[in-house]
């Protein structure tokens, strides 16, 4: 699919992003694209405190606090946490949220991580990239968005720590320095002030932010700059071949 300049990136929670690749966004931001965000929950698990819809709105409303840093949309799908799945109504969401931005590139999670919230999104995400085009697949959208004009080039990022369930890490196809941008993808994440306390409650993980810097400059390390972002293509039959975000961001190989 050609660059009409429309990212997606769609990933299961609405803080994902901020963790996995919102360094990468603020570069496309940069270069001129316009930045679509979506989360398929409403983050509805996320407090100790609130109960889920009042949480799910505290998130939602986060989430499009973030987005705006960006001059990005953001969708919500409102799928439940922890019970993320590909089956055909998540599809469907998927599907018509790709339609209706129509993007070239799109980013979702590793397929392999921490969270199955997290895998089932890759899939999901998979299989919209390749049935958004298809015009007889139809959505239970109240007004439809018309067929996407192509399968975009579909990239994974990151896994939480970088590594898979099996604790083995996650060797990346290439990465993308953020280092100019970081306090972007800082500011869009300290909009999620709910998590910080509720992951110092579940996770005993202070330092919400701290942790994210922490993270990107471990993969910053490995290519010689203070932090980075990186990224697995989805290579196969009928997807795009060419790595066009790697070419835009001048993406960084390393050979092991
Ligand atoms: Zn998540």
């Amino acid at each position: 699919m050609k660059n009409n300049r429309h990212v997606l990136a769609i990933m299961a929670h609405p803080d994902d992003i901020e963790f996995h690749c919102a360094g990468t966004l603020a570069r496309l931001k940069q270069l001129g694209h316009e930045i679509h965000l979506a989360s398929v929950t409403s983050g509805d698990c996320g407090s100790v405190e609130q109960g889920s819809q009042a949480v799910a709105r505290t998130r939602v409303r986060e989430g499009a606090a973030s987005a705006k840093i960006l001059g990005a949309t953001f969708d919500s799908l409102g799928e439940r946490d922890l019970l993320v799945c590909y089956n055909r109504s998540a599809l469907q969401k998927v599907v018509e949220v790709i339609r209706r931005y129509d993007p070239w590139l799109v980013i979702t999670h590793s397929p392999e991580c921490y969270m199955l919230d997290h895998e089932e999104t890759a899939k999901l995400v998979r299989g919209a990239c390749f049935g958004a085009g298809i015009p007889n697949f139809e959505t239970a959208a109240a007004d439809p968005a018309r067929p996407a004009s192509g399968v975009p080039h579909l990239y994974y990022a990151d896994a939480m720590e970088h590594k898979n369930l099996f604790g083995e890490r996650i060797v990346p196809q290439f990465y993308v320095d953020i280092t100019r941008v970081m306090p972007v993808k800082t500011r869009m994440l300290k909009c999620h002030a709910s998590q910080r306390a509720w992951l110092l409650k579940h996770h005993h993980m202070d330092e919400y932010v701290r942790k994210m810097q922490e993270l990107s400059a471990e993969r910053g390390r490995e290519i010689g700059v203070r932090y980075a972002e990186c990224y697995r293509q989805h290579l196969g039959h009928g997807y795009p071949q060419d790595n066009a975000l790697g070419q835009l961001l001048d993406g960084v190989v390393v050979s092991r």
